[in-house]
């Protein structure tokens, strides 16, 4: 349909030139028994079996070769899931042309056992006994996922179709691939978001899609972001360069009694 016509986008943009160092491997662990959680707890603080979120999102290990990263969530993460039993983690590499930093080979080539001993290995697990774990107390289940960052191909107008052509009256896209206003692409949100665009204009349905919230332009967002994004630290416990220390202050000074020292107060900066 592309090839036919432009109005259907440019689809070879996000299929080639997938760069080397990529995103593709991704694993799910079970661990079968007790001797791992003691390692996650220590880095998360979190006791994987409160039944509450562990990592709080993805947890990167900045020190990894593949910018190895993993995430847990509030246990048991599957309804079928044996809750005395089995904790569940997700882990994926970023880089994965490069060896790793116990397991000597590239990501991609890796079995799920050694998935799993490279992140033992970042947990701190001693050397002799990462193996043991990996196999007898784990369960890793590799997923190859080529695709996975088409999404974030470099685009320009044009390359992905509107979801709803112009003069289409039958057609239309959804998904990510398909171009909506305002919208960050790798979310369900954006599917639906598209889906529901689609069918309001085909069908003539008047009510609107529901708006993107524009956080970026919200000056109250960005605040809490920043303290959020600091361990949730007032800026006089954010560690910064003396020059910014004092430029901080003085602004401080100059802000006291006025709304942007209420904004800070708000979002736990002061
Ligand atoms: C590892 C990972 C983590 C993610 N994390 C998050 C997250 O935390 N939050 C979030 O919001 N989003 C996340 N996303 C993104 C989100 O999952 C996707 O954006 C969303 O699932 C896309 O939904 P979709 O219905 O548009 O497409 P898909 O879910 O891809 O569905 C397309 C379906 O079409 C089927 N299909 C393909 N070709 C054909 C064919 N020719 N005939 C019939 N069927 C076909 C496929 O099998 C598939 O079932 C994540 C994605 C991945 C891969």
């Amino acid at each position: 349909m592309a090839a036919r016509d432009r109005s259907f986008g440019r689809p070879e943009k996000f299929c080639e030139n997938i760069p080397e160092a990529n995103w593709t491997i991704s694993a799910t662990v079970t661990l079968t028994d007790d001797r791992i959680a003691p390692y996650i707890e220590r880095i998360t603080g979190r006791d994987p079996r409160s039944g509450r979120i562990v990592t709080g999102g993805p947890c990167s290990i900045k020190d990894s070769s593949w910018l190895y990263g993993f995430s847990m969530s509030r246990q048991p993460h599957f309804a079928a899931q044996d809750p005395q039993k089995d904790l569940v983690v997700w882990l994926y590499g970023l880089f994965s042309d490069k060896p790793g930093d116990y397991v000597k080979k590239p990501i991609r080539e890796c079995t799920g056992a050694e998935l799993c001993a490279e992140w033992l290995y970042h947990l701190g697990v001693p050397e002799e006994e990462i193996d043991d774990f990996a196999h007898n107390s784990a369960r890793a289940i590799p997923c190859n996922m080529p695709y996975i960052s088409s999404y974030f191909m470099p685009r320009a107008a044009g390359d992905r179709p509107l979801v709803v052509p112009e003069r289409s009256k039958n057609l239309a896209f959804i998904g990510n691939f398909a171009e909506t206003e305002k919208d960050t692409v790798f979310t369900t949100e954006y599917s639906v978001r598209t889906a529901m665009e689609a069918v309001y204009t085909l069908t003539g349905v008047d009510r609107g899609v529901p708006e993107v919230f524009a956080s970026s332009f919200d000056i109250r967002v960005l605040l809490s972001a920043l303290y959020h994004l600091n361990d949730r630290k007032p800026l006089h416990e954010v560690e910064m360069p003396i020059v910014t220390r004092l430029i901080g202050k003085a602004v401080l000074s100059k802000v006291k009694g006025t709304y942007i020292e209420e904004l800070l107060a708000e979002a736990k900066l002061i």
